[in-house]
């Protein structure tokens, strides 16, 4: 009884596919809590671990902090290539409990969807690069470089795990190129599926304005009330039309676009946004006509934290405004300050760097390393009507350290966008099972592509 029982267990195990796999990875991964603060994410670390025993692969949990543990685990190749990394981060943003219609910690189902913090960003992502390096090892192909898994800490809040990493155990994950996350796939109305490869990203820049004036009575103006001194310099900052620069992912980014139906009308402008001396006017009229471009053109400000006074009748000393600001990773800090200086110009405000998290600004990962090539072919075999674009996000990952490192990495567009806007760090985040079956499909496909020996 016992032995039938062990072949029909052994038998079910086998007959498991990838795209099952990663489901029930999927599933378990959400039910482990690892909103940062404070992570725990040792909790992933030791299920993925032992998921990973399982089936005969021997992984590493290691990290800075015993309750924040990070997991790698290689497959070797026979080192004719560098290696392949595929990454994922596993840590969630929190929850506001009373936002959710959901539970956001039990792989909740209905309709199609599993519901839980993490299911977009990035938990998805990390069943499905578990399942992918379970399937190579099953399958038993030569791999022509390594393929190394790191399911990584505290991306959320910190990125320490990620420089810990660096800095203790680099040779370890080292590799010629990384999967991660952050790449989107969209079907357009007219029926093309786009894939976005993250390939850059912006680099978050926070700033705090202070303006100082004298204190006194309400009843009487002054020329240097603090907070119409600091009101006019976050308003300057926000009409200003910041310079304008691209890259090589930026400029691949918007001939790609154009292309597509919705983006024609860009086609006629294209040439004038390449052109030095027209750039600036043209991405004016590209960006006020949609800001999600303009954002793709230049450094950003959005004023989000006030602070000042604390009675009606007295003028405060002193007012304070936080910026959100996301720089082209091709500008300086410094460069971005003293163009704030300038056009605030007055003496009463104060420009002060945010301190807290410092993210490193990169050049943009490789269009032509056999990664992207690999991707692009695997895209455009995919669907009837595909396009690939490169593009750069606006929000940072700890993709930024390994750039600076020197590793091409890619944010990789194997899901489909579910909702619009999407859920990651919203309230009901979600992921259809079938969009997550495709997606670990997909990158099965990418991976053998870029990592099995011909
Ligand atoms: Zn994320």
């Amino acid at each position: 009884m016992r032995l039938i029982l062990l072949v029909a267990g052994t038998f079910l195990l086998g007959a498991e596919t990838p795209e099952d796999r990663a489901q029930r990875y999927l599933v378990a991964l959400l039910k482990l809590n690892t909103s940062n603060p404070p992570g725990n994410e040792t909790l992933v670390a030791r299920y993925i671990e032992s998921e990973l025993e399982k089936v005969g692969i021997r992984s590493e949990v290691l990290g800075g902090d015993p309750n924040r543990l990070n997991v790698i685990a290689r497959l070797g190749g026979d080192g004719s290539k560098r290696p392949l990394l595929m990454m994922a981060h596993s840590d969630v943003v929190p929850i506001e409990p009373r936002l959710w219609t959901v539970p956001a910690f039990e792989a909740f189902q209905k309709d199609g969807f599993v519901y839980g913090r993490g299911a977009v960003d990035t938990k998805a992502l990390l069943a499905a690069e578990m399942s992918v390096l379970v399937e190579l090892k099953k399958r038993g192909g030569r791999l022509n470089r390594d393929v190394i898994f790191l399911c990584e800490a505290d991306e959320e809040a910190g990125s320490t795990e990620i420089q810990w990493l660096i800095q203790n155990a680099w040779p370890k994950i080292d590799a010629e190129f990384a999967l991660n996350e952050a790449g989107a796939r969209e079907l357009t109305p007219d029926g093309t599926d786009v894939f976005q490869v993250q390939t850059s990203e912006k680099v978050p820049t926070r700033v705090i304005l202070v303006a100082r004036g004298s204190a006194g009575h309400g009843s009487l103006p002054r020329k240097d009330n603090a907070v119409a001194h600091l009101s006019d310099a976050i308003s300057k900052l926000v009409k200003a039309y910041m310079p304008v620069q691209m890259n090589t992912t930026t400029r691949r980014y918007f001939r790609e676009l154009a292309k597509l139906d919705e983006y024609r009308w860009m086609q006629p402008l294209l040439p004038k946004l390449e052109s030095d001396r027209t750039m600036f006017e043209t991405a004016n009229e590209i960006g006020d006509r949609d800001p999600e471009l303009d954002a793709q053109l230049r450094t950003t400000v959005s004023p989000t934290m006030l602070r000042a006074g604390m009675k009606v009748n007295v003028i405060p000393n002193q007012a304070e405004a936080q910026l959100d600001v996301r720089r082209l990773p091709g500008e300086t800090k410094e460069e971005v300050y003293e163009r704030f200086r300038k056009l605030i110009n007055d003496p009463l405000i104060e420009i002060l760097p945010e301190p807290g998290q410092v993210m490193p600004a990169t050049e943009p990962s490789s269009l032509t390393t056999d990664l992207y090539k690999a991707m692009e072919r695997v895209f455009l075999s995919t669907a009837k009507k595909a396009a690939v674009i490169p593009y750069m996000s606006r929000g940072a990952t700890d993709g930024a350290f390994l750039r600076a490192k020197g590793m091409a990495v890619y944010g990789v567009p194997v899901f489909r966008r579910d909702d619009k806007p999407g859920r990651a760090h919203g309230n009901d985040e979600r992921i259809r099972l079938t969009t997550l079956r495709e997606g670990t499909a997909l990158l099965l496909k990418i991976v053998e592509e870029i990592a099995l020996a011909k």
